[in-house]
């Protein structure tokens, strides 16, 4: 499933909150990992050490999103990002270019803050909250975006999937020798 171009921010949203080990609470997130998940999004900007209070409060706000539970609160912290990350809609002249948002603040946590923000709510507008997943596996917690057909995703990755089923059948194997 392919969630379009709108949605690209909600990925960006993702990408920031998998820079913390929630279950382990090993921190992952320096200026350097910001930097790189900025790359990615194809944008380059200056990440300082001063800048990580601000990137560390935005990642809790963005993870509240998918812990939200359902429509209406995620909604409702979405709308909240929204107003404390404005952005302006632009349509740069003369390319193929989409419509692009311009976020009001020139910094890092600005553009992260703005573009997260408007991804997730182009997501929950168009596919839901239950789309907005926190890994099952009893030893992640990680953010994911539920890509499946019928939306039947319940690991953020192939590797939690596989442990968790190793889990299992070790748990039962246990259960039958005793
Ligand atoms: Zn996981």
């Amino acid at each position: 499933m392919d969630f379009g171009y709108f949605c690209k921010g909600a990925y960006l949203a993702v990408d920031l909150v998998r820079t913390k080990g929630w279950y382990s609470g090993t921190e992952r997130l320096t200026p350097e990992r910001a930097r790189a998940v900025l790359q990615r999004y194809g944008h380059e900007r200056r990440v300082t050490k001063n800048d990580l209070p601000r990137l560390f409060a935005l990642r809790d706000r963005l993870r509240a999103v998918f812990t939200a539970g359902d429509d209406a609160s995620a909604r409702r912290a979405i709308a909240g990002l929204l107003a404390d990350f404005p952005a302006r809609l632009d349509l740069p002249a003369g390319g193929e270019q989409s419509m692009t948002f311009v976020p009001a603040g020139g910094d890092a946590v600005s553009w992260i803050g703005a573009n997260a923000a408007i991804g997730l709510a182009f997501f929950v507008a168009e596919y839901g909250a239950a789309r907005l997943g926190i890994c099952n596996a009893s030893d992640c917690d990680d953010a994911f975006l539920d890509e499946s057909k019928n939306r039947t995703k319940h690991y953020c990755s192939v590797g939690c999937s596989r442990n968790e089923n190793v889990r299992t059948f070790r748990a039962r194997k246990k259960l039958v020798q005793q």
